[in-house]
């Protein structure tokens, strides 16, 4: 065997003896709250179809009309012959969803960060980053060549002084700023008003990721940028349409010279093929449905607070959130995947996060809510873990096994 393949047969090696190797579960059917995973049935409380869009008949019906119209494929990047009438018109209506100038729509959120900031910011300038940004914030950062300076979570006064740093050093490099608008693993919103505030004082732009929370918050669902009621054209809002939108891809609003230089220079969008129209025409009937059926959003929002207030007394906390993401904080590895398996066992789907993806000893359950969900569906998780947890700690008792969580609360540090 070739050297390169055996180094790599160690290291998957080293993965699975980690208990880090990664699997995949096969689903069948369309997504909901019933899915079905390797020939089984299970509750599922994982996806990131906040607004259960991802099977609802409107779309199903605009996918089918588009597929009708466009056929199957664009065939070029969207700079050749590759965009369509409809996206155009998904182009427009996204803008004014979310109160934005402009958008520009790519295949992804992952290009769509990737894209847009090395062609905003490059070698001299600085790029700024909350410490729990998604990694297409960090990859798109490090790809453009900037500076990357990594601020606490949530740390404004820290930002404020790593800001106040960049001016002072005599040349004056393009700021950038990038944020989670909701943190994907823990749910909480990003301070967003204070860091216009700064990026106004100190002359710099501001990236919001709003993965999680386009559709979900601010009215109609139009956005956490909405949410707050902010207006700026410093704002870039990243939004994608895999999510609560329950289709895919993603789009860029703002300014309208921004985006125009977007379209000029932002690799991932000009040179890929320009994903199928028929997801254009779903997603126009997906933000038509955000607005007439706003009862999604309130029923999300009910669905939540039935669900913090049905876990309160459990010996673990949830993070403080008002959104779909809810994360269960048990901080030990292997009780996080002890109580995934008890959930499974019982016919209920809620994976476990553990480290690299989120801080060491902050192994958590990550519970997310969607519109499609019921309150009996809710209840049924609630009681499911007031099971699990009890059979957990029994164990625990017996064995000491969970040495994190024998003094269960939040230790959850944040280091820079
Ligand atoms: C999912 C996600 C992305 C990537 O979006 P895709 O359209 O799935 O590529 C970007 N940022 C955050 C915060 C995400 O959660």
């Amino acid at each position: 065997m070739p050297e390169l393949l055996n180094q790599i047969r160690e290291q998957l090696a080293a993965l699975q003896e980690q208990k880090l190797l990664r699997k995949r579960r096969i689903v069948d059917g369309p997504q909901g709250p019933l899915l079905e995973v390797d020939g089984r049935q299970y509750l599922a409380f994982c996806s990131n179809d906040y607004l259960g869009l991802a099977n609802h008949p409107a779309l199903h019906a605009a996918a089918q009309a588009g597929l009708d119209k466009y056929g199957v494929g664009a065939s070029a990047s969207a700079l050749i012959s590759g965009h369509t009438s409809v996206v155009e018109e998904l182009e427009l209506a996204l803008a004014e969803f979310v109160g934005m100038p402009r958008a520009l729509h790519f295949s992804t959120g992952y290009m769509a960060n990737m894209g847009t900031i090395p062609a905003l910011v490059g070698a001299g300038d600085v790029v700024f980053s909350d410490r729990l940004n998604h990694a297409c914030l960090i990859d798109g950062a490090r790809l453009s060549g900037a500076q990357f300076r990594i601020y606490p979570h949530g740390d404004v006064a820290r930002l404020e002084q790593l800001l106040a740093k960049s001016n002072s050093s005599g040349n004056s490099p393009r700021k950038l700023v990038v944020t989670d608008a909701i943190f994907s693993m823990d749910g909480d919103i990003a301070p967003l008003p204070e860091l216009l505030a700064l990026c106004e004082k100190y002359d710099a732009w501001l990236l919001v990721d709003d993965a999680h929370g386009f559709g979900v918050l601010g009215p109609q669902g139009r956005g956490s940028v909405a949410h707050f009621g902010l207006k700026s054209e410093r704002i870039l809002y990243m939004g994608t349409l895999g999510k609560a939108a329950g289709v895919a891809g993603a789009f860029v609003a703002g300014d309208a010279i921004l985006i125009e230089w977007l379209l000029q220079r932002a690799r991932t969008y000009i040179f890929t093929t320009a994903s199928p129209p028929m997801l254009a025409s779903a997603l126009l009937a997906a933000v038509k449905v955000m607005q007439t059926e706003d009862w999604r959003q309130q029923h999300l929002q009910q669905l939540i607070g039935r669900l913090r207030s049905g876990l309160a007394d459990l010996p673990w906390p949830l993070l403080p959130s008002e959104t779909a993401v809810q994360a269960l904080i048990v901080e030990d590895n292997q009780l996080a995947l002890d109580l995934m398996e008890g959930l499974r066992a019982l016919g209920i789907w809620v994976p476990a996060i553990r480290p690299p993806t989120v801080p060491k000893d902050t192994a958590r359950l990550r519970i997310s809510l969607s519109a499609a969900h019921s309150n009996e569906q809710i209840d049924q998780l609630i009681s499911a873990l007031h099971t699990v947890a009890k059979h957990a700690l029994a164990k625990n008792a017996l064995t000491k096994k969970y040495t994190a969580a024998e003094t269960p609360g939040m230790t959850r540090s944040t280091v820079e």
